[in-house]
């Protein structure tokens, strides 16, 4: 192993990021974090692991950026406001100093461009695959964090952004046909996805229900329908796919129910009565209305999907 201590590491390529006082340089066993007066505090946490979530290939800055970017589509799609992060690695001892101050810079970029200090954290060896563990979280005004619970019959379902493309990504590369700027396109999306932090704040109080999809659309909206007790119907034509994917997989049902049940989209579904979907950004794939479960709609009638996302068992 080529690299310096597990507290050299920690003060040489962490703590330049903890720029948060509360962070006291990460040379204490905690930090302190205090609410600003009337603001709930909103944590999230979401593992990345080598060979599940990202691929040993993949370029070690990409690897931080999406671990960091995964916590902040889920402070997204609650409407909060990020404020600071833990980091917690699990480092096989194979890996290299200069991975490591590469995945410190992917991190550090991030930082800045989100505006969000890292906080604390830990670091340990593992005899198994890499490991990035984070928890972010931030601040909404009391009571106003979006749930995945509140939808309710007659909204409409409404999403960000493309579906899909993360998968169609990851099938090039993981298949041999790679070349093409389309292509580098959702190898993009795939691994540095893109948390729609504004869409989140301006859904404060006008969506009913929201998530990040990253299990897969139509698994996400099955959760959604669970928790607020409610029947979700999709529009298979509506669901929105970039003009990338469509040159890779073309535009039949099957591609759409293939886009859908894809996951790491990274996007947020949400729930809300008559909006302007065009203003915010986003599109109307469906609607709520009484009962359980979520259905497809194609042409001719309703699509039957076997495998509706990602699971872990
Ligand atoms: P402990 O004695 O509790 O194990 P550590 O020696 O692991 O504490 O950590 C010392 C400090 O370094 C703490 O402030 C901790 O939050 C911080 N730290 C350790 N690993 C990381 C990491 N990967 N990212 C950010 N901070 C870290
Ligand atoms: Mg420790």
């Amino acid at each position: 192993m080529n690299r310096p201590s597990e507290f050299h590491l920690i003060a040489e390529l962490f703590a330049p990021l903890a720029t948060a006082p509360g962070a006291l340089g990460l040379k204490d066993d905690a930090a302190l974090i205090t609410p600003p007066e009337g603001c709930d505090l909103v944590v999230t946490a979401d593992a990345l692991v080598e060979g599940v979530h990202f691929l040993s290939s993949d370029p070690p800055d990409t690897i931080a950026r999406k671990a960091l970017r995964v916590n902040l589509s889920d402070l997204a799609a609650k409407g909060a406001v990020p404020t600071g992060y833990f980091l917690a690695v699990s480092l096989p001892n194979h890996l290299e100093y200069g991975w490591l101050t590469e995945f410190a810079r992917g991190l550090a970029e991030d930082g800045k461009a989100f505006s969000i200090p890292l906080m604390g954290g830990d670091t340990t060896s593992t005899p198994g695959p890499l490991t990035i563990a984070i928890t972010a979280f931030g601040y909404v005004p009391r009571g106003t964090m979006t749930q995945r619970a509140g939808a309710k019959p007659g909204d409409s379902v409404y999403v960000s952004g493309t579906i899909g493309d993360a998968g169609g990504g990851l099938e090039l590369l993981t298949s041999e046909t790679q070349a093409g700027n389309a292509n580098a396109y959702l190898i993009g999306r795939y691994r540095v996805p893109t948390p729609r932090l504004a869409l989140g704040l301006a859904l404060r109080g006008v969506a009913t229900a929201s998530l990040d999809v990253s299990d897969g659309l139509i698994a996400d909206v099955g959760h959604l329908a669970d928790v607020s007790q409610v029947k979700i119907v999709l529009d298979a034509a509506q669901i929105p796919l970039s003009e990338s994917l469509k040159s890779l997989w073309g535009t039949s049902e099957g591609t759409i129910v293939r886009a859908a049940t894809a996951g790491d989209d990274y996007e947020i579904v949400f729930t809300a009565g008559d909006i302007d979907a065009e203003c915010l950004g986003v599109r109307r794939i469906g609607h709520v209305t009484n009962g359980s479960g979520v259905f497809l709609m194609g042409n001719d009638g309703e699509i039957t999907v076997s495998r509706t996302g990602f699971q872990h068992f």
